[in-house]
């Protein structure tokens, strides 16, 4: 994706916003019959959060993170900045579980990436927080995980239109390497900075 985007995009309610999900007719997943995991929360708190996309849990039960990394995220997480999976707004780039849990491909993510755009000029959150370096392309492109996570950082989403964006490591890497649960932790700890 490049940004700013000039393109006009349509002021929409959730419930339009789930109709264009709905519809999407671009993905090769969702054309291959594999189900849509909607987004949850209301983005009360002003916090969106965009991991990359569903595993076989979040397939089964049609919610995003409700697998082994969406323990790390709702337990431990969310709890530790006081939010939850109510007042924050939780999606993915990739609507679609991709077979056998493999990486999006550049194909799905550009297939769903106008909806990832509604749904933040829906949501209109304070601040945006990438899970993992999928969702960190799609604002920073050129950016490794690695160098910028734990820094807010202020992307011109649309021609005008800022959005502070927080890159953060996705919480499947607590699982693999647990001696990254205190910087994990720490990182999401600036929202609650953030959000005084
Ligand atoms: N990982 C993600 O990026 N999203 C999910 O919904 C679950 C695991």
């Amino acid at each position: 994706m490049q940004f700013p985007i000039t393109n006009k995009f349509p002021n929409l309610n959730k419930q339009e916003l789930f109709q264009k999900i709905n519809d999407l007719k671009t993905c090769p997943l969702k054309n291959a019959g594999i189900k849509v995991v909607y987004p949850i929360g209301d983005g009360s708190s002003g916090v969106m959060l965009i991991g990359e996309a569903p595993g076989a849990k979040e397939d089964e039960l049609g919610e995003p993170f409700v697998g082994a990394s969406g323990k790390f995220l709702n337990n431990t997480l969310l709890p530790s900045v006081d939010l939850n999976r109510e007042n924050i707004y939780l999606t993915n780039i990739v609507k679609c579980r991709p077979p056998l849990n493999r990486d999006p491909s550049e194909k799905e993510k550009l297939a769903w990436s106008e909806i990832l755009l509604m749904e933040i000029l829906t949501v209109k959150p304070k601040i945006i927080a990438c899970l993992g370096r999928h969702s960190l392309s799609f604002f920073m492109p050129e950016a490794k995980i690695s160098e910028v996570h734990g820094k807010v950082f202020e992307i011109e989403i649309l021609k005008g239109l800022k959005q502070k964006v927080l890159p953060l490591y996705h919480p499947a890497v607590a699982l693999y390497n647990p001696g990254m649960r205190p910087k994990l932790i720490e990182d999401f700890g600036v929202l609650k900075g953030f959000l005084g």
